[in-house]
């Protein structure tokens, strides 16, 4: 094979998306600045000692997002992983080698309300869950009496519908315990203000995609809280298969992350490019967080503008609360499509294009305007008002 020098994916048979579904991993999460990248070329072309790394730029996001401690991980999911074995066995140089098998604390509690497929992310290291409370309500006795010396930590998520027990309830009555209390933030945060509410309410670990809205590097997540869990969390994750004779300590803390070889996380290794492209990005970020704001309004004004075009679709304005973004909701009940057609269409049309299909049931179509070029709002109007149009000129 002749080694590309001008790289397209056209070139590789691939067809490119236009991606109004925004920061999802299926679609390889959303394009990175030109600052972000420049960085990362230059991570990329001197070696550095990778503990060091770590160190040096959890101490430097942990004041940009103002927690105690942070650590980069692959991921939101990862860094749910490396929060459950840290809690699982700490820093203990056995616990660490012998997962997933765990000792005593063996389980993670979750309210029912809260189960998500992303609950892999802990079981993976050894540990079962305990689910309490029903689909739409937890009680506080629920969880008082789950916790015993068996327990690794608590798993919150935020947004379970109905009467369920806040982050601030769930870590009183765990910390009275002794059990730490694990929050999955991935797509919560930022804005970065509901971290640092996150950690008032008693979060002893919050885990935060890199890639979702901090337009970090897709592979990039960072787990922050607690410095004294935060510092085990390097004993699962670096290959620390180093010879105690000839290792020093780290020039940034002083450590010495001898104990572990190649823990369980070593299989979500962090690059450092990822390190320092999400380091750059949270930079990006903390130094002006609206400064996507309005692009996203013009490309969305420019979609509503474009699907005015057909009056059979019934538009109106939504808000994603997880994500902080303003969305379009596109009711496709009044068109000869439903919404899986349209779905199925646009992604075989030129230009490919996907949007959020979460209400897609209810024949209802989302486009959220994170991953979309200038001029791609437009271009996904007319895509539609066409697929509907032809439908109908078909009758
Ligand atoms: C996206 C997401 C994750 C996974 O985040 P990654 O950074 O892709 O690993 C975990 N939990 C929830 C609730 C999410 O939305």
């Amino acid at each position: 094979m002749r080694i590309p020098t001008a790289f397209s994916y056209g070139g590789l048979g691939l067809r490119p998306v236009v991606n109004g579904l925004g920061p999802v991993t299926r679609l390889g999460g959303l394009p990175l600045s030109d600052t972000v990248i420049e960085a990362m070329r230059w991570a990329v072309a001197t070696n550095v000692r990778m503990d060091e790394l770590q160190e040096a730029v959890g101490i430097e996001l942990a004041r940009l997002l103002d927690v105690p401690a942070a650590y980069v991980t692959s991921g939101a999911s990862a860094g749910l992983t490396l929060a459950a074995a840290v809690c699982a066995v700490g820093g203990d140089s056995r616990g660490v080698d012998e997962l997933p098998v765990t000792g005593t604390r063996s389980r993670v509690i979750v309210q029912m309300a809260h189960r998500d497929p992303y609950d892999h992310a802990v079981t993976a290291v050894g540990l079962r869950l305990t689910e309490i409370g029903y689909p739409y309500s937890t009680r506080p006795h629920e969880l008082a009496r789950e916790l015993d010396g068996t327990v690794a930590a608590v798993l919150h998520r935020l947004g379970g519908n109905g009467d369920v027990l806040p982050l601030r309830t769930v870590a009183e009555l765990s910390h009275a315990a002794g059990v730490p209390v694990i929050v999955d933030a991935a797509d919560y945060v930022p804005p970065v203000s509901r971290l640092r509410q996150l950690m008032d309410d008693g979060a002893d670990l919050v885990a935060v995609s890199g890639g979702k809205s901090f337009r970090g590097p897709q592979a990039s997540g960072v787990l922050c809280g607690r410095a004294d869990l935060i510092r085990d969390v390097a004993l699962h994750h670096l290959d620390m298969d180093l010879r105690e004779a000839t290792w020093q300590p780290s020039d940034i803390t002083g450590l010495w992350p001898t104990g572990g070889r190649e823990g369980i996380g070593r299989g979500m290794k962090v690059g450092r490019e990822q390190i320092i492209g999400l380091l750059v990005a949270v930079c990006e970020h903390v130094a002006e967080p609206d400064r996507w704001v309005s692009h996203h309004a013009t490309e969305l004004a420019a979609c509503e503008r474009a699907l005015t075009a057909c009056d059979a679709l019934r538009v109106t304005r939504a808000h994603n609360a997880f994500l902080d973004v303003a969305t379009l909701a596109i009711d496709f009940s009044a068109t000869l499509l439903d919404a899986d057609e349209v779905a199925r269409q646009l992604d075989r049309g030129t230009p490919r294009i996907q949007l959020g299909e979460q209400d897609a049931w209810r024949n209802v179509l989302v486009v959220n305007p994170l991953g979309l070029a200038a001029g791609e709002g437009a271009q996904i109007g007319e895509r539609i008002v066409g697929v509907v149009r032809a439908a109908s000129d078909g009758t």
